[in-house]
């Protein structure tokens, strides 16, 4: 057999695993409850299905510019000046499914033995995909007496001269929580006095109970050090779709393109007229996923203090919940537990870095009758715990 390249040695996205060991029980005829999914349980409103629909029969299914067409790119670059003050144009606006647009971010901007500052958590693949690149993740912690918001302060006190980009995501995954406008300020002025980039993952903005979105990119001193990464899945229910955007200064722009060249080429023609069509489509849509969203939230919320020696600081975005649970136990070891014994499918928080062995990270994008269910069955499988751990003690 070859050798692999030592690269190829990243972990599989422990998300994507519990969520396809979870179907593959329910497909043994098992009733898997899953809290795993990081996608709404809505369709994609009709609107933009037809508009993929129409185009298909039109025959626009050929190659298109790789950087997306033209329509789509003005589309996003308004979208993105007038909701999020992000000054940019179609000229630095690339369409490109959300998770490559960090990926070619990272290949365009990290060299070898480059750090990356990133939350602990943060999105599973942050630190894969700067490994990736040979580049090295360092975290910043987020504390529960903040309301898990990344603070400038943290973040300084980790800045070296290898320091080249911080990863941010507001609403983030997996705390469901928001960053400080007031930090973000400070965290810009620190990347423009200590000359690194930003790159914003805003991809859950539209999905937000409190407060106002802020993008990095709108403050004073932030477009040009600043990423701006974004995308339709999970606003307009479309993770199917693979199609986002990014916006970028120049030269780091061109760079970003030129990947995208040689590697994915474009998102799929017709799923670019599908996503004008989402961009032009009145909120309506969203508005209802969101207040279906806060619904869940507060049912979660409900639920989790309603188990012993589970605690929440209440989301205020995206559709995640993070429990911290009292039991002395991995984060691995309960969601296996919970699997096994509950039929409910969780993802362990040490998924998300190391800051998140104690919690469970539990996507409410599922029916309030599931998350009750759910808690019913967890709250059933937590005296077994007890009784083991009572036992290994009697040993
Ligand atoms: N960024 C964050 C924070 C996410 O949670 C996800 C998906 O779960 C992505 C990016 C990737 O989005 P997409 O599936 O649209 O590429």
């Amino acid at each position: 057999m070859v050798e692999l390249a030592k690269r190829a040695a990243i972990p599989a996205s422990k998300t994507i695993m519990m969520s396809q060991r979870a179907d593959e029980l329910k497909r043994k005829g098992i009733d898997v409850l899953s809290l795993t999914v990081g996608e709404p349980d809505f369709n994609t409103p009709d609107a933009i299905k037809d508009a993929a629909k129409r185009a298909l029969d039109e025959n626009f299914t050929r190659y298109t510019a790789s950087a997306g067409i033209i329509e789509l790119r003005e589309a996003i670059a308004e979208k993105s000046r007038r909701e999020n003050r992000v000054p940019t144009d179609a000229a630095h606006t690339l369409v490109t499914p959300t998770k490559h647009a960090l990926f070619a971010s990272i290949m365009a901007t990290v060299d070898a033995g480059d750090e990356v500052l990133m939350t602990d958590p943060c999105f599973v693949s942050y630190p894969s995909q700067v490994m990736l690149a040979g580049g090295k993740p360092v975290w910043v912690p987020l504390h529960k007496e903040h309301a898990y918001g990344i603070r400038a302060d943290d973040v300084q006190e980790r800045l070296t001269k290898k320091t080249k980009m911080l990863m941010l995501c507001s609403p983030n995954n997996p705390t469901g929580m928001t960053d400080d406008a007031d930090e973000l300020r400070a965290i810009v002025d620190l990347a423009n006095d200590h000359d690194f980039l930003l790159c914003s993952d805003e991809i859950y903005e539209k999905i937000l109970y409190e407060g106002t979105h802020v993008s990095p990119a709108s403050l004073p001193g932030g477009a040009e050090r600043t990423i701006t990464i974004n995308g339709l899945s999970k606003s307009y229910a479309m993770t199917g779709w693979r199609t986002g955007w990014l916006h970028a200064p120049s030269p780091v722009f061109e760079a970003i393109a030129k990947i995208q060249t040689q590697t994915i080429t474009q998102v799929t023609s017709f799923v670019q007229k599908a996503s004008i069509a989402a961009l032009q489509s009145p909120p309506d849509s969203v508005k209802k996923m969101v207040t279906e969203f806060r619904a869940r939230r507060d049912l979660i919320v409900d639920e989790t203090r309603k188990t012993p020696g589970w605690e929440i600081l209440a989301p205020k975005g995206a559709f995640y919940a993070w429990p911290r649970y009292g039991h002395k136990m991995t984060s691995d070891a309960m969601a296996e537990h919970l699997l096994e014994k509950a039929r409910v499918a969780t993802v362990s928080g040490s998924a998300f870095g190391p800051a998140g062995e104690g919690h469970l990270r539990l996507s409410y994008a599922t029916s309030r009758d599931n998350i009750r269910e759910a808690f019913r069955r967890i709250r059933d499988a937590l005296p077994a715990l007890e009784s083991k751990a009572v036992a290994a003690k009697k040993r």
